[in-house]
This record gives structure tokens, C-alpha cells and sequence, in this order.
């Protein structure tokens, strides 16, 4: 089966900057865990269950990728799947203060287990799901940022918000 990695986030919802991270992880590891992070301080626009969802949905023509949510400590679910790595996208030089600190922390709480960072492809660098979620709540087109299938959810989730107000 070769080797596992962990891909852990909240994916509030899952952009095409993270299925890009994860086509490409899972041409280097035998297998790739997307980590839908449950408990998070972060209020979030759809459930853990939702977001576990539409990544499965979106994710399906990965064959050695699954999607799990996680609750409590990474490093914990990361030891359960016996994972040698945890990947973290970068998008800018701003993501890489607080990533090198959680890689730190995090191979402290699992010595077995490498943070993997990977470079955004350059046209991704400005998509975070923050910003499609303000987009597509003021009514704005986020097709191409997003699976159809996350745009539908999103449209039907915040676009109706838009239009009540
Ligand atoms: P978190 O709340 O843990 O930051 P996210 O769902 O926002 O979770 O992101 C999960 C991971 O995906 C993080 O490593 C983040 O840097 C990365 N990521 C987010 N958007 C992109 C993108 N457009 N390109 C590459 N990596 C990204």
C-alpha cells in the first residue's frame, strides 16, 4: 500500500487549491487521509459532516485518497494511521511563520511522522476558502476556484443568505 500522509484543515469548503495539494500528494505517497478537522475554534459555514462531504464527493477520481474528520489532537489521528507524513500547503511567505511552528510542535508529539510542505501552483496562490466564502455570500462568481459541486453548496448555503438580507 507504501506510505500514508495526512492532510489535515477545516476545508470550509474544499477549493481547487487543496485538490491540487492532494492530486499531487497521492502521486508521492501510497495513500493520502484528508483530515477534516471536527472541533475547531473556527466558526464554521458548513458542519464537519457537510465538509467531509463535499470532499469525498470531490475527491472520488483519487483512488488512494480517503476523507476522515478528526477530532482532538492531529498528532494523535496522525500515530492511529501510522502516517510518516503531515501535508501542509504554503501559499505565501505569511503561511510559513505559524506552519514552521505546528510542524515544530507537531513532530515533537510524533517523532515518527514528517511535516511535507508543498508549494501552491502559482495560479492558487490567492485562493483561501475565507475569501470564496465572502465571494460567494455577496453573490459572487466562484466557479472557477471551486468544484461545481462545492459551488452548488456554496450557493445554496451563503447566496440565499445574500439575497435575504
Ligand atoms: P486550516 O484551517 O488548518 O488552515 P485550511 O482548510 O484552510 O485549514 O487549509 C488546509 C491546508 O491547505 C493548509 O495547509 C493550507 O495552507 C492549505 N491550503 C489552503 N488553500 C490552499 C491553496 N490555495 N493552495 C495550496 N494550499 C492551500
Amino acid at each position: 500500500m507504501g506510505n500514508r500522509a495526512i492532510y489535515p484543515g477545516t476545508f470550509d469548503p474544499i477549493t481547487n487549491g487543496h485538490i491540487d495539494i492532494v492530486a499531487r500528494a497521492s502521486r508521492l505517497f501510497g495513500h493520502v487521509i484528508v483530515a477534516v478537522a471536527a472541533s475547531t475554534s473556527k466558526n464554521t459555514a458548513f458542519s464537519t459532516d457537510e465538509r467531509v462531504d463535499l470532499a469525498q464527493r470531490v475527491l472520488t477520481p483519487y483512488a488512494n485518497v480517503e476523507v476522515h474528520r478528526f477530532e482532538g489532537l492531529l498528532a494523535n489521528f496522525v500515530r492511529q494511521w501510522d502516517a510518516v507524513a503531515v501535508l501542509r500547503g504554503l501559499r505565501a511567505v505569511s503561511d510559513f511563520e505559524y506552519e514552521f511552528q505546528l510542524a515544530g510542535m507537531n513532530k515533537h508529539l510524533v517523532p515518527e511522522a514528517d511535516t511535507i510542505f508543498m508549494p501552491t501552483r502559482e495560479n492558487y496562490s490567492y485562493i483561501s476558502s475565507s475569501l470564496i466564502r465572502e465571494i460567494a455570500s455577496l453573490g459572487g462568481e466562484v466557479g472557477e476556484f471551486v468544484h461545481p459541486i462545492v459551488r452548488e453548496a456554496l450557493a445554496e448555503r451563503l447566496g440565499k443568505r445574500a439575497i435575504k438580507k
